[in-house]
């Protein structure tokens, strides 16, 4: 076969990269984060990235990114658990940043979900499950109480939300061969027959002659373009698909343009064979979704998939695995973030600890900010409401509260990105808010202060813009504080049960 040239085409269709995209622009609270502000030994510097302190825990979220890469995480979760406000979505962010932005890779192992079907004949540790990028990498997220729909039932919305986290590169190559034919040979119909069944073509390219066995296809255009010996073709060789270009003296040194052929094609060497290779990557929910009767594509687009079917999931799962024997796809197992995981009740946590179990699983990263509690739909209590079999398998990761100095990084740097300019007082203000009630609040104060300052046509946040705006938005405490006060005034008061959360 010739070995000309080969060109190659990618074109990356990065679904679920937009998604993860139009997600982290939607929650503006975290817009500022970057990455996870590590260096390359992996130590988190104060501030980087729009990330400032917690370094221990961003250490720990950075080993989960080289262990995402590495796929030594496969079928693991990762707990972040912290006081309210202590940056746990912020480093989650951080992760799907990371991912977005670098060469992080991940190389995962088996099959998940419901798709023990696709796991069968397969070698699990085929190199064809990794992907050696990148920006591909599914980041998936939702808040434990997305789940509650009066839609889809609590474990079809996780399963969905796990298929949204597993990626499959798909990656079509076309073959075209470019020569001139040197004797075509098809076997006559025989009676009965109505088409030639084999036959065999000797192609000449620049440097060598190559003889095909003729299929169908190729001999019903062959027959169509009423290809003959010194005809320059070209062969198609996923599709068979055989194209007559010319006659083969078009590429002689003094071809008149005039001359009898219809159609001159420059041949350079190097063009003899291209190869073409797209590549899709897309999630397995989108395939779903897409395969879905009842749903069609256009559900992709309003969200509205309602329950996909078992036996839609099966099929694909085992199709998607076909495609991975024959070398057509690979599977990237991104991350899950389930923000909020204690609103989950014993049922979900049921599903999520099967669904870790499958050798092809996301890494599930969840977080909460709860004590010692109840787990949803049981009477039991748990250190963060979750089961501890679920625990168990999770690694934690702490956050801990900030020091004043780190409260006033962070609101610099909020200011900056809200593109707020505030005198150092008033920041120093808002830092002592901060630490007194909390540094969400805090950061909402920002917004409100400027335009208290835009009021009095300031361009600059003074110490009496933030007052004025602390005044005017109370904050949890002085709220509950005021509710207390006047409980009795209140319809439906039940000030008095004794787990009202504080
Ligand atoms: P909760 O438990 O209430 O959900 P949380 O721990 O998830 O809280 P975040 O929402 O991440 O807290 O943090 C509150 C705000 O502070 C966000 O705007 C976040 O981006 C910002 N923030 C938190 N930690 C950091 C940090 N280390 N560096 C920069 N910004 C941070």
């Amino acid at each position: 076969m010739a070995t000309g040239g080969e060109t190659t085409t990618t074109i990356k269709t990065t679904a679920q990269e937009t998604d993860a995209l139009r997600g982290i622009e939607r929650i503006g609270a975290h817009s500022h984060i970057r990455g996870l502000g590590l260096d390359d030994a992996l130590d988190a510097k104060n501030v980087s990235q729009g990330m400032v302190g917690q370094e221990d825990a961003r250490k720990a979220c950075g080993v989960i990114l080289s262990m995402i890469k590495s796929g030594t995480i496969a079928g693991r979760g990762v707990l972040l658990a912290g006081q309210p406000g202590t940056g746990k979505t912020a480093l989650a962010m951080g992760i799907a940043k990371s991912l977005l932005d670098s060469d992080y890779g991940v190389n995962g192992e088996g099959a998940g979900g419901s798709r023990k079907a696709s796991l069968r004949g397969q070698d699990k540790s085929s190199n064809n499950i990794n992907a050696e990028s990148n920006e591909e990498t599914p980041f998936a997220m939702m808040a434990g109480s997305e789940i509650f729909s009066t839609e889809i039932s609590k474990t079809e919305a996780l399963r969905q939300a796990f298929r949204k986290a597993i990626g499959v590169r798909i990656r079509e190559e076309t073959e075209i061969i470019e020569g001139e034919v040197v004797e075509i040979e098809i076997d006559r119909p025989t009676a009965g027959n109505v088409a030639p069944k084999v036959g065999k073509l000797t192609l000449k390219t620049t440097d060598m002659e190559t003889v095909y066995d003729l299929g169908t296809k190729m001999i019903e255009s062959i027959n169509k373009e009423k290809v003959t010996s010194g005809d320059v073709i070209t062969i198609d060789k996923s599709t068979g698909r055989v194209q007559k270009l010319g006659r083969s003296f078009a590429r002689s040194r003094d071809y008149d343009a005039t001359g009898p052929t219809t159609k001159f094609v420059s041949c350079p060497e190097g063009e003899l064979q291209k190869r073409q290779e797209i590549v899709h990557t897309v999630t397995l929910h989108e395939i779903d979704v897409i395969n879905s009767h009842t749903q069609g594509f256009m559900a992709l687009f309003s969200g509205d998939t309602g329950e996909i079917r078992d036996e839609v999931r099966e099929q694909i799962d085992e199709k998607v695995a076909e495609w991975r024997e024959e070398g057509k796809a690979e599977i990237i197992p991104g991350v899950l973030f389930i923000d909020e995981v204690h609103m989950l009740d014993v049922e979900c946590f049921s599903f999520l600890n099967r669904a870790l179990e499958n050798d092809l699983s996301p890494v599930l990263v969840v977080a909460t900010n709860r004590g010692i509690t109840k787990i949803r739909g049981t009477n039991y209590r748990s250190p963060h409401g979750i089961p501890i079999d679920l625990l168990d398998r999770l690694l934690i990761i702490q956050t801990k509260p900030y020091t004043e100095k780190e409260m006033k990084l962070i609101v610099n740097i909020r200011c900056e990105e809200e593109d707020v300019n505030m005198s150092e007082d008033a920041k120093d203000l808002l830092t002592k808010i901060g630490s007194e009630t909390s540094l969400r609040y805090a950061i909402q104060l920002i917004s409100a202060s400027s335009l208290v300052a835009n009021k009095r046509k300031s361009a600059k946040v003074e110490t009496d813009d933030v007052s004025k705006a602390y005044n005017l938005f109370i904050d949890v405490k002085r709220s509950t504080k005021f509710m207390m006060e006047y409980s009795s005034q209140y319809v439906y008061n039940e000030a008095n049960e004794t787990d009202m959360e504080t």
